[in-house]
Formats: C-alpha cells, structure tokens, sequence
C-alpha cells in the first residue's frame, strides 16, 4: 500500500462543508473520503466543523451513518489493538472511533478485544 498523498488534490474548508451538506458528486465525495485517510490535517479540520456543527441532524453519529463506506474493515481493527498497523492507519482508525465515534466499528473492536482476552 503506498501513501498517494501528494496525487491528492487540494481539499478546501468549503469541500468539507460540502461533504457535510451531502451537495457532493460521488466522485466528489470519494475524493474527499481518501483525502480525509491520507491527511491528518484534514481530519482535524472536518473534526472542528463537526464541532460547531455538532448539533440536530448535524451530530457526528448521523453523519457518518451515512459515510459507513469509510469504516475500517475488521482485519484492519485487529491489526490497530494488535498495534501492527502503520501510523497513518492506525491514525485514521483513532480518529473514526474518538472523534467520529463510530459505533458499529466500537462494537467491532469491543468484539475483537474480548475474543482476545480469552
Ligand atoms: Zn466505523
């Protein structure tokens, strides 16, 4: 897997809104979820929009609802509690559960750590 960060086109504040807004193309969107993988600074972007957004139909849970595409697969989230994945990765799983807080993936890992307890 090779980082393609600098493939990657500019992603603007007002694309993040726009992701938000669901006003995206699907080419659009797919652009903006890879971009959003591959670069820290744009999570913590979309993160503090998300904040002062963070309210009725804008919460964090329905929004990503909604971009489940992004979830990590399960092969991915025993590697991150296994600490084997490569930092961007694992970054990106750290933001999806504690800042997305995605619950089907919580429940994933919650899963995975108490079949690795036994
Ligand atoms: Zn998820």
């Amino acid at each position: 897997m090779s980082d393609t960060v600098s493939s990657v086109p500019l992603i603007t504040p007002q694309d993040l809104e726009a992701f938000l807004d669901e006003t995206l193309t699907e080419e659009e969107l797919a652009r903006i979820e890879s971009a959003l993988r591959e670069q820290p600074t744009l999570r913590r972007e979309l993160a503090r929009i998300l904040e002062r957004r963070d309210q009725g139909e804008h919460s964090v849970a329905a929004i990503w609802r909604r971009f489940q595409v992004s979830c990590p697969s399960r092969e991915e989230l025993a590697l991150f509690l296994a600490k084997k994945l490569p930092r961007p990765q694992a970054d990106y799983i750290r933001f999806h559960l504690e800042v997305i807080a995605c619950a089907i993936c919580q429940a994933n890992l919650d899963d995975l750590q108490s079949a690795q307890a036994q």
